[in-house]
């Protein structure tokens, strides 16, 4: 097992820049997600740790040693993909002791890592399938399979779970996990999927477009966010975000379009006047019989569990989120009260944090 660490890491294909500076110590045993919407970077970035994309600026280590101009095969990581990249016509045993054929191990050798490693992922009955004979999810299990039978020292994940159906998606993540938790192999894994990066990180990166955003376990990135991206991103059903004026007459209050007023929380660094935006995460809004921004309710949807349902006055659109099965419906006006330690206040400008 190894560290990973970035030092100013950067990417252009000719003129274009697709990564700016990338800084990221990724710990011994660590599974860090990079997450970020299509096209921000993260294969790119993933491939140059990898070893099959060039570096256009700054260092790569992987343990103490510095490897950008070390070949892929020599880096000692192992790949698995979207695109299972299986041998079609090599069976499930075949495919996942290739990579040990070519460094020529020891045919007893790679026999017992076989089955260890088909045993480990519910595999042992299917050692003689080709890949064709197999289900979506089989498939990936042995494109996990020939990764873990070669032992290395960090596993790079680009989006494997995505060609597999929602519910087989839930299952995997948590068998992903559980692997990790098992074997503590230091695994960078990417996806666009903001759920997969919550469930399955100890820390998650969150890129947009070439530059990251913001690091951190997933709970922190969740209840502070650094900025307007970040807060939109994490979190579904997505955090409520309302332009306002911030007012400082008597207490802390945000004058929301309509004229309506927020209470903030003490001690923003703010003036009378300044432009910001006002974040409210939807389970954090209550129905509240007195007191709070009034609003219409416009669709309500009911999931069992819990309950969803959709405000608004003529400016504001709020989403709120409820445990159970709260009495409204459509057409209700309802007064909808925040907390104001949960609130979150950006910078409308700089997208920043600010509380
Ligand atoms: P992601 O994996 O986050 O969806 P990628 O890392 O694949 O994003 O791509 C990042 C950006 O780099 C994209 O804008 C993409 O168009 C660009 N890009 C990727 N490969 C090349 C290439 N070979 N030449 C030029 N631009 C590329
Ligand atoms: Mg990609």
């Amino acid at each position: 097992m190894a560290s990973v660490t970035l030092n100013k890491v950067r990417k252009n294909y000719g003129a274009v820049q697709v990564l700016q500076e990338v800084d990221l110590n990724i710990a011994d045993g660590e599974f860090v997600v990079l997450v970020g919407p299509s096209g921000c970077g993260k294969s790119t970035l993933l491939r140059m740790i990898a070893g099959l994309e060039e570096v256009s600026g700054g260092e790569i280590h992987i343990g103490e040693r510095v490897v950008n101009d070390v070949a892929p095969k020599d880096r000692d990581i192992a790949m698995v993909f979207q695109s299972y990249a299986l041998y079609p016509h090599m069976d499930v045993s075949k495919n996942m002791g290739f990579s040990l054929m070519l460094k020529k191990a020891e045919k007893t050798a790679i026999a017992s890592r076989v089955q260890a490693a088909a045993k480990r992922l519910g595999l042992n009955t299917y050692l003689e399938r080709l890949p064709r004979q197999l289900s979506g999810g089989q498939r990936q299990r042995v494109a996990m399979g020939r990764a873990i039978v070669r032992d290395p020292k960090v596993f790079l994940f680009d989006e494997p779970l995505s060609n597999l159906d929602a519910k087989l998606r839930v299952h995997m993540r948590a068998e992903v996990k559980a692997l990790h938790q098992q074997l503590k192999t230091t695994s960078v894994y990417v996806t666009h999927d903001q759920i997969e990066a919550m469930t399955m990180a100890d820390r998650i990166v969150v890129m947009n477009d070439g530059v990251v955003q913001q690091v951190g376990p997933p709970l922190d990135l969740y209840d502070r966010p650094a900025n307007i991206f970040v807060a939109g991103f994490i979190g579904s059903p997505g955090m409520n975000f309302l332009h306002a004026t911030f007012s400082k007459t008597g207490k802390a209050d945000a004058v929301l379009a309509d004229g309506q007023k927020l209470r903030l929380p003490d001690g923003l660094p703010l003036s009378d006047g300044a432009a910001i935006t006002v974040g409210l995460r939807p389970e954090h809004i209550r129905l509240s019989p007195t007191e709070g921004l009034t609003a219409e309710v416009e669709v309500v949807e009911p999931l069992g569990l819990s309950t969803q349902f959709y405000a608004r006055t003529e400016e504001l659109e709020l989403c709120v989120f409820a445990m159970g099965r709260p009495t409204v419906k459509a057409g209700d006006v309802v007064r909808l009260s925040i907390d104001p330690s949960a609130l979150h206040v950006f910078d409308q400008t700089s997208g920043l944090r600010l509380n």
